[in-house]
């Protein structure tokens, strides 16, 4: 098996950076950050680096746009999904059911708290399909762990019907899904938590990494506020031994900033998306991302699932548009899987539809001309492969 390479990023940013239409756009956005900079400076002259003022501040504005009672900021989403996870108690042995189609964190943080991942296949809307859970469900299944794949929120009615039956827990991954609601309601409505990353390419981001947790219960949220930093009620006593998963004042700086954006981000997304899903309505070798008319999807990532999608992928690139696939290989099928027993066959919708999916660049960044210009191309693919 291929080792680790030490560090594949800054070899991914400088290919990404030749092209006209990135996904990546942090170069725009902080062109101008004096604002920032000035607010940093301030911090410097104080010096609480560590769970310093602008993290209350932070969390105060992100209880706000989540709509949830409690909010707490952590050093990044999958810290967030490991605390929430260790927060309802997890333990050696017990099971959590989640999505094969997601970022390999989802996973990564199941693992890291001491459980065994259980896969569920998907529907064409790319997100957990809700009929197969209870079939997955077993005596030791602690917490089911949707994923709102792109900003479109799960049927998490439905998902709360099962839980509250099965009596389990519901951990929200919603790192694609801030600003999100589905019937009215943000992440959150339905679980005990849902968890977010600020990593600099999510819809709201910091110069770093970053996360937030949101809850309504007092007890998890004091529970969090524990694991958060070192398990500590002050000073000098240590309730329980924990790790450190601290928001840094720095970064909860930027995520103060960039709050006051995010319905700028969310509507200029969605706007490019419903452009996108019109001038590729009259492609048949193109299936739109799936919309529901009760939903707000923030779209982190406008997702198309495409004929000759490797050819057409090639196509963009050549012609300066970063397209980009999330993700070829599906978790369950990943080297790191191979110890749970599954197999190629074992959740046929999620491995056709990573055959196929494709996402294109939708950030606020992306100028009407540049939007026409993805449609163009993408239209004269078709015509002539
Ligand atoms: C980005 C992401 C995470 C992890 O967030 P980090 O802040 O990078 O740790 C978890 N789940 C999903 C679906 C993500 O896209």
């Amino acid at each position: 098996m291929k080792t680790a390479n030490k560090n594949y990023l800054s070899k991914q940013y400088k290919k990404d950076d030749k092209l006209l239409i990135s996904h990546n756009y942090l170069k725009l956005q902080f062109k101008n950050s004096n604002k920032i900079i000035s607010d940093i400076k301030k911090l410097i002259k104080k010096g609480d680096y560590t769970l310093g003022k602008a993290v209350d501040e932070a969390e105060e504005k992100f209880k706000k746009i989540s709509n949830s009672k409690y909010a707490i900021g952590v050093n990044s989403g999958t810290d967030a999904i490991i605390l929430s996870l260790r927060a309802i108690g997890i333990k050696k042995g017990d099971e959590v059911i989640t999505t094969p189609y997601t970022f390999y964190a989802t996973i990564g943080a199941i693992v890291t708290a001491g459980a065994k991942p259980v896969f569920v296949d998907i529907q064409n809307d790319y997100n957990i399909d809700v009929k197969k859970i209870e079939r997955a469900i077993t005596k030791k299944t602690k917490a089911i762990l949707p994923v709102h794949w792109s900003g479109l929120i799960c049927d998490m009615k439905k998902i709360s019907k099962l839980a509250k039956k099965n009596n389990i827990f519901i951990i929200e991954d919603a790192c694609h899904a801030i600003n999100a609601l589905r019937d009215g309601e943000n992440p959150g409505k339905y679980s005990i938590a849902a968890c977010y990353s600020m990593h600099p390419l999510k819809n709201l981001n910091v110069w770093g990494d970053g996360g937030f947790i949101t809850t309504n219960s007092k007890k998890f949220y004091e529970k969090l506020l524990l694991l958060r930093n070192h398990g500590l009620i002050n000073r000098d006593t240590c309730k329980v031994f924990a790790g450190n998963s601290r928001l840094d004042t720095i970064q909860a700086i930027v995520a103060k900033h960039l709050i006051n954006k995010i319905q700028y981000i969310t509507n200029k997304r969605i706007k490019n998306a419903n452009f996108f899903d019109k001038e590729f309505s009259s492609i048949p070798e193109i299936i739109l991302p799936t919309r529901y008319k009760n939903s707000k999807q923030v779209f982190h990532i406008y997702v198309i699932r495409a004929k000759k999608r490797d050819l057409l992928k090639k196509y963009l690139i050549k012609h300066g548009i970063d397209a980009k696939i999330h993700y070829p290989l599906p978790m369950h099928l990943q080297p790191a899987a191979k110890k749970y027993g599954y197999r190629k066959g074992d959740f046929p919708n999620c491995e056709l539809i990573c055959k196929s999916v494709l996402s294109l660049p939708v950030h606020e960044f992306i100028s009407n001309k540049q939007r026409n210009y993805v449609a163009k191309v993408i239209k004269n693919f078709y015509k002539n492969y």
